[in-house]
């Protein structure tokens, strides 16, 4: 009775890793067909009023000032940004 239990579990896990490894080789070989992706983007750009450049919004530096927001490509930037606030 309890071996015929474990067994069940067994099959079960063994089926769990099987689905989850073929899941495993699915996404390996999804990856190698797809163009190469450094880094995941939303691909919206903003721009760095400082030094008039765009950037992608994940790497610009993000400040609120006057519940506006603004964006730079360098906390040098920022920081001018700010001076010239003040
Ligand atoms: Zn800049």
């Amino acid at each position: 009775m309890m071996v015929g239990f474990l067994r069940i579990i067994l099959y079960a896990l063994l089926a769990y890793i099987v689905y989850k490894s073929i899941r495993f080789y699915q996404k390996l070989s999804q990856k190698s067909h797809a163009p190469p992706k450094s880094k995941q983007t939303s691909g919206l750009m903003v721009k760095d009023s400082i030094c008039n450049t765009y950037l992608p919004q994940e790497d610009a530096i993000k400040e609120i000032v006057e519940g506006k927001k603004y964006y730079f490509c360098s906390k040098e930037c920022r920081q001018k940004f700010l001076e010239s606030k003040n």
